[in-house]
This record gives structure tokens, sequence and C-alpha cells, in this order.
């Protein structure tokens, strides 16, 4: 490994995945659905590969009716317009839509503000670009519980995390793992900062309709903000097909050539069929949309209390299906301890915050749970992590 990826091994969560597997545990680690999406969506992906659709390498910026699709999506939703032929990239995964931007726009020694705790491949893909990671920790409401404003950013702290050499904010609401939905009134002053010091924001919004309290607010939709915004987003969260490795970015013309450009040479093109039946997933009546927010809040509800029946601290999200503890009350100080001996003691799997955090002391405690799953295997879940 070279010097840039040397303090990254495995992420963590093919390692959690792996041990679930190996100890036959519930898997409430790795964020994916253990139910497929829409039936529709995947009859699409069929009928793409029958076809003939996109069997051959598709257009580098995605197919024209994933494009338009997309488009179509920011706009009635957020009243955001793109030109789907120049502000609109399809990427393999948010994953790669992180690592372009980030290539394209990073320069060697460049600082990139990111909050804390931070979703693990925006480290990597810093790091990758040869840039310095700035991080602004997301404190947590001490008392937890029901009515817990769970994890907060500090504006002071993120202004003063800004200097001379910060190239970018990269952004991620609704947030994961800690669940947090940045409001309009942080969302403002994040932009009235970027305004001011003439930054780019790269906002990975890939929860934008896992949104369970309060509202999903682009970063791009604010005054001034739409010409220096690159917007993340992905099919896996939205239409539940994670392996599918879908996503996109929008952004003006400059930002979209510039992200493009390092993406052609990272998988030169995303896989085609399932461009097209993404883009069908996409114009699904709003009653998809609501349908899966409302079934998810109540997901998260039965973990929550759940979870703080087992005696956890329960850092309640207002959005993503992440929830986040504190494992303090159960007699336990260390998450990774914790979650290496939870297969065996429980049954169960979870993923260790720490490993989201340069301020490791900070995340220490800390352990996520996924709800994404079936109800009767939270319930599960729940019952057997009474038994620690
Ligand atoms: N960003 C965040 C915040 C995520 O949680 C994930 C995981 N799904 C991704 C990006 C990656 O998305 P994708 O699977 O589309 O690459
Ligand atoms: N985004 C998912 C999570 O946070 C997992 C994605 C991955 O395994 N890279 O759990």
């Amino acid at each position: 490994l070279n010097a840039h990826l040397a303090e990254f091994g495995t992420t963590i969560f093919a390692e959690m995945s792996a041990l679930a597997v190996r100890t036959g545990a519930i898997n409430l680690g790795q964020g994916f659905p253990d139910t497929d999406g829409p039936e529709e969506v995947r009859e699409a992906a069929v009928r793409a590969l029958r076809d003939g659709r996109g069997n051959q390498y598709p257009p580098g910026p995605g197919v024209p009716e994933l494009r338009l699709a997309i488009a179509a999506h920011q706009r009635t939703r957020y009243g955001l317009t793109y030109d789907p032929d120049r502000e609109v990239l399809v990427t393999a995964g948010a994953t790669e839509a992180i690592a372009a931007s980030l290539l394209a726009l990073v320069a060697p020694g460049d600082e990139v503000v990111a909050l804390e705790p931070y979703y693990d491949s925006y480290a990597a893909s810093i790091a990758m670009a040869g840039g310095r990671r700035v991080p602004v920790t997301l404190r947590p409401d001490p008392a937890g519980g029901p009515d817990s404003r769970g994890f907060r950013l500090d504006l002071d702290e993120l202004r003063d995390a800004v200097t001379d050499r910060t190239r970018l904010i990269l952004l991620n609401t609704p947030h994961n793992p800690t669940g947090t939905v940045l409001t309009r009134a942080e969302l403002t002053a994040i932009a009235e900062l970027a305004v001011e010091r003439d930054l780019l924001v790269v906002t990975d919004e890939v929860y934008e309709h896992l949104v369970f309290d309060g509202e999903h607010i682009p970063i791009a939709s604010l005054p001034g903000m739409r010409e220096r915004t690159v917007t993340i987003s992905s099919a896996g969260k939205t239409l539940s097909f994670t392996g599918w490795k879908v996503g996109w970015i929008t952004a003006t013309p400059e930002l979209v050539t510039a992200v493009r450009t390092a993406k052609q040479f990272l998988t030169y093109v995303s896989s085609g069929p399932f461009q097209y039946a993404i883009a069908e997933g996409l114009t699904l009546p709003e009653s998809y949309f609501a349908g899966l927010r409302e079934e998810l809040r109540a997901k998260r509800d039965l973990l929550a209390a759940g979870l703080a029946d087992a005696g956890f601290t329960v850092h309640r999200p207002a959005g993503t299906y992440f929830i986040t503890t504190d494992i303090t009350p159960l007699g336990a100080a260390d998450g990774i301890d914790f979650c290496l001996a939870l297969p065996e003691r429980c049954g169960v799997v979870a993923i260790p915050t720490s490993v989201f955090y340069d301020d490791k002391e900070a995340g220490r405690s800390l352990v996520r749970f996924a709800f994404c799953k079936r109800t009767e295997v939270l319930e599960e879940a729940v019952q057997r992590l009474k038994s620690w």
C-alpha cells in the first residue's frame, strides 16, 4: 500500500458482515435492506437485459432516460433545474461519485472539511486525492432518549475549521451514522460560509428520501449555492437496490465535466441495463417513496424503543436507516470490543462508530445499528440484545 492508503485496511462493513456470516448472527451492521426493491423495477432490469438495452458500453454521462429522470426528480421535488445533457452524470453508486468528485476537485495539500463521524469512504477518497481531511465533530445531546436533539453541528466549530487552504466542504445530510438531518438554518449558515470563503460544497444526499422528522433540503437550492455545489445521490437507498450500484451527481456543466474527467478513468461508464431500470424506479408514484419512508419510520421507532429497553442510550435519528447508541449504561466502554463480543454473546452484529472518527475518544462508546431489516428480524435482535 502506498503512503496515502496505508492507514486504511478492510472496510468495517465487509469485516462486520463477514463476522455475521461466520457466526450466523443477525446483521444490523452493514446498511442494506433484507428485502429487495420494487418488483416493477426488477422487471424493468430484466426487460432491459433481454432487449439488449445497455448490454454494451452505455454513454459516458449515463443513459439519456436515467439522466432525464434524475433531472425531473431534482426539479419536481426541490425546484432545482439541471440540464440532463450537461449537468447530470451517472456513476457507479454514490461511492464512485464521492471518489470522482474529490479526485477531480481536490489538489494535493488542499483541505477538505467534513462532518465527523464521517462515512468511511470520505477519508479514503480525500487521501487518494492527496487532500487533508479536517473534521468537524457533531456532538450528541448527552441525555439521549426520545426527546434528544441527536447529534448537532456547532457552526462556530465549522467556521473555525475553514482556512485559506480549504478547498471544499464535504456534507452529508441525512447523515450516516448519526441520522442527523441538517436544518434550513444550519444549511443557510453553511451556504453563507461557502459563499463568503468561495468554497465548493460536495453534498452526499443518498438518504434524501429517508427523513422522518423535519425535511430534506438540498444545499444546492439555497442562494448562491447551485453554482458551487456537487450534489450526490444513489438508487441504493431510495430504491433498495444497494447491489446495483447506480448513483449520480447533479452540478453545473463545469463541475460535471471535472467529475466526469475523473470518472472516465475509474470505471469509464456505469453498468447499462440497471440504469434503464432505475430510470423507471425514479418515476414511481409518490406513494412508493412515502411508503418506504413510513415503513422505515415504524422500524426506527421499534428499534429505538427496543434498544432503550435493552439499556442503551439511544440517539434517535431524524433520518437514514441507522441508530447510534451509547453503550456506557450497559457497563461497556469500548465500541470495538463490544461489537467484537456481540455476535458471540447475543447473536447480533453492529458497527463500532469510532471507526468513523479521527477523534477516536469522541466515538469510543458509540455503536451503530441498522434498522432496514424485516420487522421480525428487528424484534428478534431486540430480544437477543436484552441478554447482554
Ligand atoms: N454515502 C453514504 C452516506 C452512505 O451511507 C453510502 C452507503 N450506501 C454511500 C454513500 C455509498 O452509496 P452507494 O452504495 O450508492 O455507492
Ligand atoms: N452505506 C452502508 C453503511 O453505511 C454500507 C456501504 C458499504 O458497505 N460500503 O452501512
